[in-house]
């Protein structure tokens, strides 16, 4: 399997220890709000990438941080704390509110069947990581204390920005005229903010420095290498990552070890909604309950995802969707056909289009998660079979492919249920009907079998159903 990787701008094949386990981290939420869509398709695409890692016979462990303290509103070291900010808004501790946007997260990611991540850890559950990696920092001379706190000396990293490939020179004169002052660089970040005397902070905690809070960036750091050691297999977020969050990261991991931090660099690429930037004015941050409220279920949202590569730019509308929707009835109705296989025949040619699909779907995803391309191959083979009849044998090659499918796209549909059984005796009186010339009750069997979410196609070996 080869990834692009944003460091070395090149195709990467994956690479994994002895004993196969590749180790992923990516970023994950900062809890002080719902996730928007933005989010959801990032954190998705990596579950795609673990799925499909498992699936190649990898055993990836998979890292997920919840970033609970220390996010700044700026994304750098200015404006507030985005949960300290959100607490008082409502009243409420800093704790208080982790704790509910943490809740339903993990509440979320089971409604959107993720893969569950090896670790969810938490940035104010290791703050003892993150005071020995700036103290390791220190030793190697690469921090300095001004008034607010602890701060990163970019300039003592030589090759400071390279992910990004940071023309420093240009950030510097491009820098905010009122930036922090006492910092030497303005691309210094801060390791290790300190609680102004006069203030008490809900999330505080005593360090060599004196009391404070971790800066965003260092929780990556010290947990990536806490949980999976250094370097790591894959290194995955968002591209609004790789000019500060990502680059900084980088920066500490690699000064305070003397190692790189990951060997493949992944970035998701932004989605716009309806053509547009994702923006507050725009009123476009949809969350997954008003993709709900608009009637579709989640598995949709996860085939629209996968419709585009993660490294290219998609943009979200309610056609896109209803294009997955589609997508998603043809699967179910090849899914359903396992309950309505026709009497004895050969199974040799039509296991073999289901398994030479499934390597399609294979080489397409470890060719970059070339997605779109693996669900065309879904499609080829739906679409191509609907109408096919199918005898018993094919049974266990469909059943196969149809847990291999769920397995990769994670689409549940080896949980579809065959027809109640009122559903099954309407289904044969319609049968009963049309053999003895009765079209009319045959329609009326039909339009009563749609309206319990069953659709019926009539073809010259009889009728299948497909859930609607
Ligand atoms: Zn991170």
């Amino acid at each position: 399997m080869k990834l692009r990787d944003t460091l070395s701008r090149q195709l990467q094949p994956v690479t994994a220890d002895d004993s196969g386990v590749v180790s992923v981290y990516s970023c994950g939420p900062t809890v002080y709000d719902y996730p928007h869509l933005g989010n959801w398709y990032a954190f998705l695409r990596w579950d795609l990438l673990i799925r499909t890692l498992r699936a190649d016979g990898f055993k990836p462990v998979w890292v997920m941080n919840i970033t609970d303290v220390g996010h700044l509103v700026s994304d750098g070291d200015e404006g507030e704390d985005k949960l300290a900010k959100k607490a008082r808004s409502e009243r409420k501790t800093a704790y208080e509110v982790a704790d509910f946007y943490t809740s339903y997260f993990l509440e979320a990611l089971k409604r959107l069947n993720f893969t569950a991540p090896d670790h969810l850890p938490k940035a104010s559950q290791h703050i003892e990581q993150q005071i020995s990696l700036i103290e390791e920092l220190e030793k190697k001379g690469f921090t300095y204390l001004i008034d607010d706190g602890v701060y990163y000396d970019t300039a003592k990293l030589a090759d400071y920005g390279k992910l990004a490939k940071l023309d420093k020179e240009g950030v510097q004169a491009g820098a905010r005229v009122e930036f922090n002052p006492q910092k030497r660089n303005a691309t210094d970040f801060a390791l290790w903010k300190l609680t102004p005397a006069n203030q008490v902070r809900d999330m505080e905690w005593d360090s060599p420095w004196g009391k404070g809070f971790p800066g965003w960036h260092l929780e990556c750091s010290a947990m990536c290498r806490h949980y999976l050691g250094q370097p790591i297999n894959i290194h995955a977020g968002g591209i609004d990552h790789i000019p500060v969050h990502h680059t900084n990261e980088l920066a500490q991991s690699e000064a305070a070890y003397d190692r790189p931090l990951a060997k493949i660099w992944l970035h998701s690429d932004f989605i716009t909604v309806n053509g547009e930037k994702m923006s507050k004015s725009l009123n476009n941050f949809y969350t997954l309950e008003d993709i709900e409220a608009k009637g579709y279920d989640l598995r949709v949202l996860r085939l629209a995802v996968f419709s585009v590569r993660y490294r290219s730019l998609a943009d979200f509308n309610w056609d896109m969707m209803e294009a997955a929707d589609r997508r998603l009835s043809r699967l179910q109705a090849l899914s359903a056909r396992r309950y309505q296989l026709q009497g004895a025949g050969e199974a040799d040619v039509l296991a073999s289009r289901l398994q030479t699909t499934l390597e399609e779907v294979g080489r397409e995803l470890a060719d970059d998660l070339n997605s779109p391309k693996a669900l065309e191959k879904l499609d080829e083979v739906a679409q191509g079979l609907a109408a096919e009849k199918m005898p018993d044998a094919v049974k266990p090659h469909l059943e196969a492919f149809i847990r291999e499918v769920d397995e990769i796209f994670g689409l549940k549909l080896s949980e579809l249920a065959d027809l109640r059984p009122e559903q099954r005796e309407l289904l044969d009186k319609r049968a009963a009907a049309r053999e003895v010339g009765d079209f009319n009750l045959g329609d009326r069997l039909r339009e009563e079998l749609s309206a319990g979410g069953i659709k019926v196609l009539d073809t010259d070996y009889g009728q299948i159903w497909r859930p609607s």
